[in-house]
This record gives structure tokens, C-alpha cells and sequence, in this order.
């Protein structure tokens, strides 16, 4: 066995590992059926739901477990010099994720919105939603989360002059259970750099949003 992580950590596992892995959540979710008092065996519909279960979950916390999406980063840095970049925000969205709460393991569906402005480096455009979707591809409170999209591409692209996330999102635990309002949603946002400081910046990224 891996050692425990906590819920937003990453440690990839090897192929052989992922698959042992599988095989015990499978005997613990048939267990599961037994306690809540199912004939799973011989029932056609069930007999199989251990295998899917466990599936469903490795799938659900794929972010913990593989290694990052590769990032191809461009180097800007000689037309930055030359003056020709200068403060160009670069928006992306919506990016649609699929989570998992930490609170009740039910899921989170919503749309996350990225910007950024260079400095030095930017991004292959399709690894942007890449890495978004992976990162959410485990248990997550969706405060931190937005927060961990902003550490992430922090530490990607190491120097950046500013970043802004907009997450909105659909908790299951609140829309079919518990309060069951169906239609609220959770909208989280967090600002690095530039956007911490300038109004307009930021005003112009939610403007975007609502396009
Ligand atoms: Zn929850």
C-alpha cells in the first residue's frame, strides 16, 4: 500500500498498483451491498456494481493518483523586450469539471473560468483546461480548489503578472439531498497579481464570463 495522502495531494501510482487497488474496493463495495441487505449476486442488475463502483471512484480521483498533464510553456521573453506583448489578459472558459465532494463523496459539476497576463511564458492553449480538469479529478472543497488552480499555474509558469479563477459549480449533496435546492449554485473566485490590485482587470474578467 501507497501512503495516505490528504484529499488535494497528488502521488502517482504505477498501472499495477491502480489495478490492486480496483480489486479491493471491489470486494469493499460488494460488502457495502451485502450490509445494506442487496442479493447482488443474483440479481442481473447488481451483480456487476461492485466493478462499476470501484471504477466510478478510481475515475473520480484520477488527480490524485496520475501524474500531471504535460505543459508545453512558450518563452516570450524576446518580444516582451521588444515591447510587443505588454498586458495581455488570456482568457479561457467555460471548462467544464467533473468532482467529487470531500464532505459526502457525491458530485460536483460546474464550469471554471481561467485568465491570465504573461510575463515571461504562456501556455499551449489546450493545456489549460487540461490540467483544470485534472485537478479536479479528486475530493474537493470548492474553496480550496479555486485556490489550488491559482498555485498550480503559479508554480507552472513561475513568473506571471496575474491570474484569475471563476469556478460555478453544482454540488449533488445540496441538490439531491440534505436542503434539495436543486437550482443553487456555488461561485467561488480568487485573483493573483495584477487582478489583486486593479479593479478594471477584474471587472473585465467577469464581464467575460457573462458574454
Ligand atoms: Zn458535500
Amino acid at each position: 500500500m501507497h501512503r495516505p495522502i490528504k484529499s488535494w495531494e497528488n502521488l502517482p501510482l504505477p498501472p499495477e498498483e491502480l489495478e490492486r487497488k480496483k480489486e479491493k474496493l471491489q470486494k469493499l463495495f460488494a460488502e457495502v451491498l451485502t450490509t445494506l441487505g442487496f442479493d447482488w449476486k443474483n440479481d442481473p442488475n447488481m451483480v456487476d456494481t461492485p466493478k462499476r463502483i470501484a471504477k466510478m471512484f478510481l475515475e473520480f480521483t484520477e488527480g490524485n493518483f496520475t501524474p500531471m498533464p504535460s505543459i508545453t510553456v512558450f518563452d516570450l521573453s524576446e518580444m516582451e523586450r521588444d515591447g510587443v506583448v505588454g498586458n495581455i489578459p488570456v482568457f479561457v472558459g467555460p471548462i467544464e469539471i467533473k468532482s467529487l465532494c470531500s464532505h459526502h463523496f457525491l458530485p460536483i459539476i460546474g464550469n471554471v473560468y481561467f485568465e491570465y497576463i504573461p510575463e515571461s511564458k504562456v501556455l499551449g492553449l489546450s493545456k489549460i483546461p487540461r490540467i483544470i480538469k485534472w485537478l479536479a479529478r479528486r475530493p474537493i472543497i470548492q474553496e480550496l480548489f479555486t485556490r489550488q488552480v491559482v498555485k498550480t499555474f503559479l508554480e507552472i509558469l513561475n513568473e506571471v503578472k496575474g491570474i484569475a479563477v471563476y469556478v460555478k459549480a453544482k454540488h449533488m449533496c445540496m441538490t439531491v439531498r440534505g436542503v434539495n435546492e436543486s437550482n443553487a449554485y456555488m461561485v467561488t473566485e480568487a485573483f493573483y497579481g495584477l487582478y489583486e490590485e486593479n479593479e478594471e482587470l477584474r471587472a473585465n474578467f467577469l464581464r467575460k464570463i457573462k458574454e
